[in-house]
Protein backbone atom coordinates (compact mmCIF):
# COMPACT_ATOMS: atom_id res chain seq x y z
CA UNK A 1 0.00 0.00 0.00
CA UNK A 2 1.09 3.67 -0.50
CA UNK A 3 0.48 7.02 1.26
CA UNK A 4 -0.10 10.35 0.33
CA UNK A 5 -0.28 13.85 1.62
CA UNK A 6 -0.89 17.05 0.32
CA UNK A 7 -1.45 20.87 1.41
CA UNK A 8 -2.56 23.81 -0.60
CA UNK A 9 -3.72 27.82 -0.14
CA UNK A 10 -4.79 29.96 -2.24
CA UNK A 11 -5.92 33.56 -1.67
CA UNK A 12 -9.29 35.46 -1.94
CA UNK A 13 -10.86 38.02 -3.60
CA UNK A 14 -14.31 39.07 -4.12
CA UNK A 15 -15.75 37.28 -7.16
CA UNK A 16 -19.05 34.92 -8.00
CA UNK A 17 -18.47 31.65 -6.29
CA UNK A 18 -15.35 29.10 -5.07
CA UNK A 19 -14.56 25.56 -6.30
CA UNK A 20 -14.34 23.59 -3.42
CA UNK A 21 -13.26 20.05 -3.93
CA UNK A 22 -14.96 20.18 -7.87
CA UNK A 23 -18.14 22.00 -6.44
CA UNK A 24 -18.89 25.62 -7.11
CA UNK A 25 -19.64 26.72 -3.60
CA UNK A 26 -22.37 29.95 -4.08
CA UNK A 27 -21.01 33.08 -2.48
CA UNK A 28 -19.08 36.58 -3.30
CA UNK A 29 -16.07 35.33 -3.16
CA UNK A 30 -13.62 34.05 -5.99
CA UNK A 31 -9.60 32.37 -5.60
CA UNK A 32 -6.76 34.23 -6.80
CA UNK A 33 -5.24 31.40 -9.12
CA UNK A 34 -3.58 30.63 -12.59
CA UNK A 35 -6.06 27.38 -12.51
CA UNK A 36 -9.60 27.70 -10.77
CA UNK A 37 -7.79 27.41 -7.66
CA UNK A 38 -9.61 24.41 -6.48
CA UNK A 39 -7.50 24.27 -2.91
CA UNK A 40 -9.25 20.97 -2.09
CA UNK A 41 -9.03 19.02 -5.14
CA UNK A 42 -5.19 20.55 -5.58
CA UNK A 43 -4.17 19.45 -2.20
CA UNK A 44 -5.83 15.94 -3.09
CA UNK A 45 -3.77 15.72 -6.19
CA UNK A 46 -0.74 16.85 -4.64
CA UNK A 47 -1.04 13.21 -2.10
CA UNK A 48 -2.12 11.04 -5.24
CA UNK A 49 1.15 11.94 -6.55
CA UNK A 50 2.78 11.74 -3.48
CA UNK A 51 1.61 8.02 -2.69
CA UNK A 52 2.83 7.57 -6.34
CA UNK A 53 5.97 9.11 -6.17
CA UNK A 54 4.98 11.05 -9.33
CA UNK A 55 6.29 14.38 -8.19
CA UNK A 56 3.77 17.24 -7.60
CA UNK A 57 1.06 19.22 -9.20
CA UNK A 58 3.08 22.24 -9.81
CA UNK A 59 5.82 19.90 -11.10
CA UNK A 60 2.89 18.64 -13.92
CA UNK A 61 0.86 21.65 -14.25
CA UNK A 62 3.66 24.46 -13.91
CA UNK A 63 2.13 28.16 -13.67
CA UNK A 64 4.45 29.41 -16.12
CA UNK A 65 2.66 27.28 -19.26
CA UNK A 66 -0.42 28.95 -20.38
CA UNK A 67 -2.31 25.61 -21.01
CA UNK A 68 -2.91 25.41 -17.67
CA UNK A 69 -4.27 29.11 -17.71
CA UNK A 70 -8.06 29.04 -16.02
CA UNK A 71 -8.08 25.51 -16.90
CA UNK A 72 -10.80 23.51 -14.54
CA UNK A 73 -8.83 21.47 -11.58
CA UNK A 74 -11.02 18.42 -12.77
CA UNK A 75 -9.20 18.07 -15.28
CA UNK A 76 -5.95 17.56 -13.43
CA UNK A 77 -7.62 15.71 -11.09
CA UNK A 78 -8.75 12.82 -13.89
CA UNK A 79 -5.38 12.80 -15.33
CA UNK A 80 -4.02 11.92 -11.96
CA UNK A 81 -6.74 9.29 -11.36
CA UNK A 82 -5.86 7.76 -14.56
CA UNK A 83 -1.91 7.79 -13.18
CA UNK A 84 -2.62 6.28 -10.69
CA UNK A 85 -5.30 3.49 -11.90
CA UNK A 86 -2.48 2.59 -14.99
CA UNK A 87 -0.14 2.25 -11.79
CA UNK A 88 -2.07 -0.19 -10.69
CA UNK A 89 -3.66 1.32 -8.07
CA UNK A 90 -7.41 1.57 -5.98
CA UNK A 91 -8.76 4.55 -3.54
CA UNK A 92 -8.40 3.02 0.09
CA UNK A 93 -9.45 6.29 1.38
CA UNK A 94 -9.07 10.31 1.36
CA UNK A 95 -9.28 12.30 4.59
CA UNK A 96 -9.30 15.76 3.76
CA UNK A 97 -9.39 18.88 5.85
CA UNK A 98 -10.75 22.61 4.62
CA UNK A 99 -9.85 25.59 6.92
CA UNK A 100 -12.36 28.09 5.51
CA UNK A 101 -13.36 31.03 7.94
CA UNK A 102 -15.54 32.17 4.78
CA UNK A 103 -17.70 31.03 3.40
CA UNK A 104 -19.26 28.05 5.66
CA UNK A 105 -18.68 24.78 4.30
CA UNK A 106 -20.70 22.31 6.58
CA UNK A 107 -23.76 22.82 4.08
CA UNK A 108 -21.97 21.79 1.30
CA UNK A 109 -19.69 19.20 2.59
CA UNK A 110 -21.95 16.10 1.72
CA UNK A 111 -22.31 17.71 -1.57
CA UNK A 112 -17.90 17.74 -2.07
CA UNK A 113 -18.07 14.40 -0.48
CA UNK A 114 -20.22 12.86 -3.25
CA UNK A 115 -18.88 14.44 -6.10
CA UNK A 116 -15.47 13.48 -5.23
CA UNK A 117 -16.60 9.84 -4.95
CA UNK A 118 -17.89 9.93 -8.56
CA UNK A 119 -14.56 11.19 -9.83
CA UNK A 120 -12.96 8.23 -7.87
CA UNK A 121 -15.66 5.91 -8.28
CA UNK A 122 -15.97 4.64 -5.29
CA UNK A 123 -18.43 4.77 -2.63
CA UNK A 124 -18.19 7.75 -0.42
CA UNK A 125 -17.78 6.19 2.43
CA UNK A 126 -13.71 5.79 1.15
CA UNK A 127 -13.95 10.07 1.46
CA UNK A 128 -14.06 12.34 4.31
CA UNK A 129 -14.10 15.89 4.63
CA UNK A 130 -13.61 17.95 7.68
CA UNK A 131 -14.61 22.01 7.58
CA UNK A 132 -12.62 23.78 10.09
CA UNK A 133 -12.02 28.05 10.36
CA UNK A 134 -9.28 29.86 11.76
CA UNK A 135 -10.50 30.93 14.94
CA UNK A 136 -9.85 34.55 13.35
CA UNK A 137 -6.53 34.40 13.34
CA UNK A 138 -3.66 34.17 10.64
CA UNK A 139 -4.57 34.69 6.57
CA UNK A 140 -7.80 31.84 6.93
CA UNK A 141 -9.04 33.70 10.30
CA UNK A 142 -8.60 36.69 8.58
CA UNK A 143 -11.06 35.98 5.65
CA UNK A 144 -7.76 35.94 3.33
CA UNK A 145 -7.19 32.71 1.93
CA UNK A 146 -8.71 29.16 2.11
CA UNK A 147 -6.55 26.24 2.40
CA UNK A 148 -6.70 22.24 2.85
CA UNK A 149 -5.13 19.42 3.38
CA UNK A 150 -5.36 15.66 2.03
CA UNK A 151 -3.92 12.35 3.19
CA UNK A 152 -4.63 9.58 0.75
CA UNK A 153 -4.13 5.43 0.88
CA UNK A 154 -3.85 3.79 -1.95
CA UNK A 155 -4.34 0.60 -1.82
CA UNK A 156 -3.23 -2.63 -5.03
CA UNK A 157 -6.15 -2.75 -7.35
CA UNK A 158 -6.83 -6.73 -7.33
CA UNK A 159 -6.46 -6.79 -3.64
CA UNK A 160 -8.82 -7.19 -0.99
MG1 LIG B 1 -3.13 25.40 -5.84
Amino acid sequence: MRIGFGTDIHRLDVGDGLPIGGVTVPCLLSFVAHSDGDVLLHAIIDALLGALGAGDIGMLYPDTDSANRGRPSTDFLHETLARMWEAGYRLGNLDCVVHAQVPKLTPHKATIRGTLAGHFQVDPSLINIKAKTGEGVGPVGRGEAIAAEAVVLLLPAGGA
